[in-house]
């Protein structure tokens, strides 16, 4: 069985000192694919270089909502440039974060539309990352047109918000909250989307399966999210893996 991970920061510090050993057992576990998604310029030579070194990793750099401070005059010149040299399968991880009340929507909004357009630029889909903004994402990408599709990561929205993104053309990303019982609303919207639309992602090192509470998230736990989903929907792990995977893959060039 082949699983893709859409979504690991493995590339982050807490991963430094056994990297290869957590690589080693991603792959033993079947994940044969893993998009690092970027947060910050400082942190995209490590990874881009990461990719280089390693074939199944795949770069998505971007500027994350969350660190506006962090961003600096030129990069997104220089997010433009990585886009248009070909080196990347995507632009992520980009969005709007609202959950916290005081953050700068109007400087996260301008961010967001910049690198959409380098996307649409660069024809790439991008990765996003959404909290209690899916309403004004959506009108964003309706209002920009944009055609690329995406993968809306660690989906936390209603079904109907789902099915939006699906005309939109963007594909729902299931991470590990779905292996906790009582995340009773994401479960539900997890069994009810059609497969066609979904994949998978880790967010290693955050949002860690029930089975590894507070530990440290790794992409060798994907299949327990693999095998949380197929319970979910009454099929077996082989056919849940099988679309999931050739759906990353078709929306990603993978
Ligand atoms: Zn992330």
């Amino acid at each position: 069985m082949d699983l893709i991970d859409t979504h690991s920061h493995i590339d982050l510090a807490v991963f430094r000192d056994d990297i290869q050993e957590v690589l080693t057992r991603a792959r033993e576990a079947g994940v044969v694919a893993q998009v690092l998604p970027g947060v910050y310029r400082a942190g995209w030579e490590r990874l881009l270089s990461l990719c280089s070194r390693e074939n199944d990793l795949h770069p998505a750099i971007g500027l994350h909502p969350l660190y506006l401070q962090h961003h600096g005059r030129d990069d997104l010149d220089a997010l433009r440039d990585h886009a248009l040299q070909g080196e990347l399968k995507g632009i992520g991880e980009i969005g709007l974060d609202y959950f916290d009340q005081d953050a700068d929507r109007r400087a996260q909004q301008e961010l967001f539309e910049a690198q959409l357009a380098i996307a649409a630029e660069a024809q790439l889909p991008v990765l996003l990352h959404v909290r209690k903004a899916h309403d004004q994402v959506q009108a964003t990408l309706r209002r920009l047109r944009f055609s690329h599709g995406g993968i809306v990561h660690a989906f936390s929205g209603s079904l109907q918000q789902a099915k939006h993104y699906q005309k939109l053309g963007f594909l729902i990303s299931i991470c590990g909250i779905i292996t906790y019982d009582r995340a009773t609303r994401i479960r539900a919207v997890a069994a009810a989307i059609p497969l066609e639309s979904l994949v998978l992602e880790t967010d290693s090192p955050d949002i860690p399966p029930a089975a590894h509470y507070r530990q440290r998230n790794s992409p060798e736990y994907l299949p327990e999210i693999l095998a949380a989903l197929a319970e979910l929907r009454g099929k077996t792990v082989e056919c849940i893996a099988e679309q999931t995977t050739k759906n990353a893959k078709d929306l990603l060039g993978l």
